[in-house]
């Protein structure tokens, strides 16, 4: 919608039926993302090509850039797909990663370092929302969840007292000038990202350790396009790199009401080679997620009260038109701007008690 906006044509390459991207694109190929033919296709209609999802193999995406220009480059998303790769970039960056361990193959679970524990196993590769994850509390408990990842290759991860969980987008031509956004603040239910608020309550000198933290990543990945990256801050102030993802992120949907530019409008204008945007944030905002929870009432199918919500002043509702709404699933979001942080927030509170949401911190 963004290219769209600008005054380009898109096509979307997905294999669903219900894809809400194919919905308002121009044109859908119904594919695979590794059907040969279908990548031939796009790569033949297309001057550019980004992905919305960051499990899109990197080697579908080194097919696309022999014809045409590709964010992220597959490089740069084979480094984000695999968190052993994604921490090693970090800490080559100088940058501070929670303790982990490698867990390969069943020789390691014997070399599991105890004070790891209490921590999470993370499977490598294809996880997100939480999905992936198993906590392990004693060493007895880490053959169990590795065998129920499959026995894949995981990060054993020491489990953080995480004082506040922060992230930004940094957006990045192809010149090498690069922009960041304001810092967001996230909280997480379940492994789940359910609200952001920005501008992040951390101070200024924090908030800058954030920024520059996240441009040397992405200079250091040499990358082009929009990326997000989140954080852990704990007690004092010691930052960690949580993680990386190569595309617009959730914790960004933020800029689409609260910015001059929205976080996809860089990433059309990054694939376009016009000039990066304006940053600005406009009025302070609050974003809550809405699952697919919200649709059922005592396991009965229900819409949620939209209608109130948008009785609300400064709620900005989202629904990306997902078929079928199923717990976990993010359907859309609501972008609640204020006069001032605490104003949003109030707001915000409005929101959640007229959609039965949990109150945020
Ligand atoms: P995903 O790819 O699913 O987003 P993350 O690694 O970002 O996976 O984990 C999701 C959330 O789980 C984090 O945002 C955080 O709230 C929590 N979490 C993950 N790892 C840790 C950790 N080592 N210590 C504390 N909390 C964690
Ligand atoms: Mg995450």
């Amino acid at each position: 919608m963004a290219a769209q906006s600008l005054g380009y044509r898109v096509c979307v390459l997905d294999p669903g039926h219900d894809s809400p991207a194919g919905a308002v694109a121009d044109r859908q190929i119904r594919a695979d993302y590794v059907d040969p033919a279908a990548l031939a296709e796009l790569a033949s209609l297309c001057k550019a090509v980004t992905t919305e999802f960051e499990n899109v193999p990197a080697a579908s995406l080194e097919r696309l850039a022999r014809d045409c220009a590709v964010s992220p480059s597959a490089e740069a998303a084979a480094v984000a797909q695999d968190r052993r790769r994604e921490k090693r970039f970090a800490q080559d960056c100088g940058l501070s990663v929670a303790p982990y361990q490698v867990i390969t193959e069943a020789a390691d679970l014997a070399r599991v370092d105890g004070s790891l524990l209490p921590g999470v196993l993370k499977s490598a590769r294809l996880g997100y929302d939480g999905k992936g994850q198993v906590r392990v509390d004693q060493v007895g408990a880490v053959q169990p969840a590795w065998d129920s990842l499959g026995q894949a290759p995981c990060v054993l991860e020491k489990w953080c007292a995480i004082e506040r969980e922060v992230s930004v987008v940094v957006c990045r031509g192809r010149d090498g000038r690069s922009v960041t956004f304001p810092v967001a603040e996230n909280e997480h239910r379940g492994g789940i990202l359910a609200t952001t608020i920005v501008p992040a309550r951390i101070d200024g000198a924090l908030a800058q350790r954030v920024r520059a933290a996240a441009t040397t990543i992405a200079e250091r990945l040499d990358y082009v396009g929009v990326v997000c990256v989140e954080f852990f801050v704990l007690p004092g102030g010691q930052l960690l790199v949580n993680e990386m993802a190569p595309r617009p992120h959730n914790s960004g949907h933020y800029t689409i009401d609260a910015c001059v530019t929205s976080q996809f409008d860089q990433q059309a204008r990054i694939l376009a080679e016009l000039p990066l945007g304006d940053t600005r944030q406009l009025a302070p905002a609050v974003m809550l997620n809405l699952l697919g929870d919200l649709w059922f009432d005592q396991g009965r199918l229900r819409p949620p009260r939209f209608d109130a919500v948008a009785a609300i002043d400064g709620a900005c509702l989202h629904l990306y038109g997902k078929g079928e709404a199923r717990p976990g699933r993010k359907m859309g979001h609501v972008t609640v701007l204020g006069t001032s942080l605490p104003d949003a927030l109030a707001r915000a509170g409005q929101v959640s008690a007229a959609l039965g949401l949990e109150p945020s911190r």
